[in-house]
C-alpha cells in the first residue's frame, strides 16, 4: 500500500487554465466571447492565448513574474486569465478604481515585469510609471490594451496587445506547470479596513474554487454568463476559468450600467451575472430602468449584505438570486446559502430573510465555522451568540505577498480568520452580523451596525443606509444612520425614520442621529466606505 500512496506517475496539477485547451477541445466552434460586434469562438480563444503566452515569453517574462493589468471587463482581460500562467506567469489584476498613487503602490510591491493598459486607463497608468519612475523604482514593460470593437489608435510605449498576438506562435512550446502550489494569480485586497495586501491564490485553489462555485450555483453546460463583476474582483470570483470549464459564453461589457445590463440581458439572452448587492440597488433605480424580466437569470451576490428587502425587490422582476460571503483571501466566496426545496413553499419575504444570511461552506474548504477568537471554542448553534467567521482548506490563500506580519496575524490554529463576526443558526446556516470594526458598542451592549441597517431597508422610502458608531458622552458610543431617500418625491425625515425604528428594534439600538443624504459614499466594489461615515458622525457626536 505505501508505494501506492506516492504520487502516481499520472500525476498532473490541478489548474483551472487547463479548462482551455478542454473548451476548445469539446466546444471549439461554440462562442467563447461576446463583446460589441466581436465575436469568438473557444478554438479561437483558445488559439489567441497560446499565441500571447509566446509573446510573453518571447518579451522575456519568466516563470513566476508577475504581469499586471487595468481593464474593465474586455476579451483581452479575460483571456489574460488563461495566457499570463500558461506562460509560467502570475497574473495581476489591478482595480481600475484605484488612483495613480494605490496603482504604483501595488506596480512597486508585486514587482510587475509588464503591464497591460486598457486604452481608457493610459494616463491612470502614465501617472503611476511616473511615480515609481521619480521614486528611482523600476518601471515594468508596458502594453495597452486598444478597444477590439472600436480601436481608437491611443499608445503608451511601444507595445500593443493585438500586435503581440498577431506575432505570437500558436505553436511554440509552452512552460508545464510543475506543481498546483505554484502561484496562479495575485489579487490587492481592497483595503477598507486596513492597508492592501497583495493575496496569492495557487493553481489547485483556483480550480478547486471554480469547480466547487460551479457545483453549488448549479451552472448547467452552456450558460451565458454577463461580466457585470469586475474581473479584478478576485478574478471575477473564479468564473473567468468557470465559463472556460462549462462552454460557456462570456458577454463582455465595458460599463455595468443599468441600461447596459438590460440590453444585454435581453440581447444575448443571459442566463447567469454575478454582482455586488449595491448593483440591485442600481437596477432598482427609477421605474423607467425597472423591467420584468421575459426570462429568470440567476444571480449570485455577495461582496457586502443584501438586505433581505432588496433581495424580496429584485427577485419580484426576474432575478434568481443566490446568495454568496466571501473575501479575497478566500479566493473569493468561501460561504454559500445553498437553497432548501422546502424553502419554496414559504412566502417571498420569508425566502429573503433565509437567503439574506450568507449560508454553509463552499466545498473546496475543508471547513467554515464561527469561534470565539480568543478561545477558537465553537459558538452554539442558537443564531444568537457571536464569534469570528473562520476558515480552513485548499480556497484559502497561499499567503500574502512579502508580509510575514499579515500572514502570521490571519491564522490562528490553522484557521484563517476573517474578522467577520457572525452567529450560526440551529440548521448550522452561518449569519454574519458585522465586520468586527464595524461593531458599534454602546454602554457596554455589542450592536450590530448591519442588524439596524436591515430594519432602515424594511423603511419604504429608503433606499440606502449604513449605520457607523457615534461616539457619545455617557455611551461609549451609539449608532449614527445615513439614509438616501428612494426618489425625490419620498421625503424621509429623521422624526420620521427613528419613529419607525423604535417600533421595530431594542432602544438601545435606535439611531441617535439620521443623517439623509443623497449618496452613501462607496469604495470602487460598492462597499459603503464606513470610515467616512464615521468621521462625519464624530463631527455631529454630542459634547
Ligand atoms: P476588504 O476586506 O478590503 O473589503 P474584500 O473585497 O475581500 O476586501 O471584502 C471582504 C469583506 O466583504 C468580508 O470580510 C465581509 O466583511 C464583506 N462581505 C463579503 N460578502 C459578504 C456578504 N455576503 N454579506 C456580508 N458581508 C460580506
Amino acid at each position: 500500500m505505501d508505494q501506492l500512496q506516492k504520487r502516481p506517475a499520472n500525476y498532473v496539477p490541478l489548474s483551472p487554465v487547463g479548462f482551455l485547451p478542454r473548451a476548445n477541445a469539446v466546444y471549439g466552434d461554440r462562442l467563447s466571447v461576446v463583446y460589441g460586434r466581436v465575436r469568438f469562438t473557444w478554438s479561437q480563444t483558445y488559439h489567441r492565448c497560446r499565441r500571447l503566452a509566446s509573446a510573453l515569453l518571447a518579451l522575456g517574462v519568466r516563470r513566476g513574474d508577475v504581469v499586471s493589468v487595468l481593464a474593465p471587463n474586455v476579451p483581452a482581460m479575460y483571456e489574460m486569465h488563461f495566457a499570463v500562467p500558461m506562460a509560467g506567469a502570475v497574473l495581476n489584476t489591478i482595480n481600475t478604481r484605484l488612483d495613480a498613487n494605490a496603482v504604483a503602490t501595488i506596480l512597486r510591491h508585486s514587482e510587475a515585469k509588464l503591464l497591460f493598459v486598457d486604452y481608457d486607463y493610459v494616463r491612470l497608468a502614465g501617472d503611476a510609471l511616473r511615480l515609481l519612475a521619480d521614486a528611482g523604482r523600476p518601471v515594468p514593460l508596458v502594453a495597452v490594451i486598444d478597444d477590439l470593437d472600436a480601436p481608437t489608435g491611443v499608445r503608451l510605449g511601444e507595445l500593443e496587445y493585438e500586435g503581440l498576438v498577431a506575432h505570437g506562435d500558436p505553436e511554440a512550446d509552452l512552460p508545464l506547470l510543475a506543481d498546483e502550489w505554484d502561484a496562479v494569480t495575485l489579487n490587492y485586497t481592497s483595503g477598507t479596513t486596513s492597508a492592501p495586501k497583495g493575496v496569492v491564490y495557487s493553481h489547485r485553489g483556483a480550480y478547486l474554487s471554480t469547480t466547487s462555485l460551479l457545483l453549488q450555483w448549479g451552472v448547467g453546460t452552456e450558460p451565458v454568463y454577463l461580466w457585470t463583476l469586475p474581473m479584478f474582483h478576485c478574478n471575477g470570483w473564479t468564473f473567468t476559468w468557470g465559463m472556460a470549464a462549462r462552454g460557456g459564453v462570456n458577454v463582455c461589457i465595458r460599463d455595468a450600467r443599468p441600461a447596459d445590463i438590460y440590453r444585454a440581458i435581453a440581447r444575448h439572452r443571459v442566463t447567469h451575472m454575478c454582482c455586488a448587492p449595491v448593483v440591485f440597488s442600481i437596477l432598482l433605480e427609477g421605474d423607467a430602468n425597472k423591467q420584468q424580466l421575459e426570462a429568470p437569470v440567476h444571480v449570485l451576490t455577495g461582496g457586502a449584505p443584501p438586505p433581505a428587502a432588496l433581495l424580496e425587490r429584485v427577485e419580484r422582476i426576474g432575478f434568481r438570486v443566490t446568495h454568496a460571503y466571501g473575501l479575497t483571501e478566500a479566493t473569493g466566496p468561501a460561504l454559500a446559502c445553498e437553497w432548501r426545496d422546502q424553502w419554496d413553499r414559504l412566502p417571498l419575504p420569508e425566502r429573503a430573510r433565509l437567503k439574506a444570511r450568507q449560508g454553509v461552506s463552499v466545498l473546496s474548504l475543508a471547513d467554515a465555522d464561527v469561534k470565539n477568537a480568543d478561545t477558537m471554542q465553537s459558538v452554539p448553534r442558537d443564531g444568537k451568540t457571536v464569534g469570528e467567521i473562520v476558515l480552513r482548506g485548499s480556497s484559502v490563500m497561499k499567503g500574502y505577498l512579502n508580509n510575514p506580519k499579515a500572514n502570521e496575524e490571519a491564522f490562528k490554529g490553522g484557521w484563517f480568520l476573517t474578522g467577520d463576526v457572525g452567529v450560526v443558526h440551529q440548521d448550522g446556516y452561518i449569519e454574519i452580523k458585522d465586520r468586527s470594526k464595524d461593531v458599534i458598542i454602546s454602554g457596554g451592549e455589542n450592536i450590530c451596525s448591519k442588524e439596524v441597517e436591515e430594519v432602515l431597508f424594511r423603511h419604504h422610502a429608503v433606499a440606502d443606509a449604513a449605520v457607523v458608531a457615534m461616539p457619545h458622552p455617557h455611551w461609549g458610543e451609539t449608532p449614527c444612520a445615513f439614509v438616501v431617500a428612494r426618489d425625490k418625491a419620498a421625503r424621509v425625515s429623521e422624526d420620521d425614520v427613528l419613529a419607525f425604528c423604535r417600533k421595530r428594534m431594542a432602544r438601545f439600538m435606535v439611531p441617535k442621529k439620521v443623517v439623509v443624504v443623497e449618496a452613501l459614499p462607496r469604495n470602487g466594489l460598492g462597499k459603503v466606505e464606513k470610515v467616512k461615515l464615521r468621521d462625519v458622525a464624530r463631527k455631529l457626536a454630542p459634547t
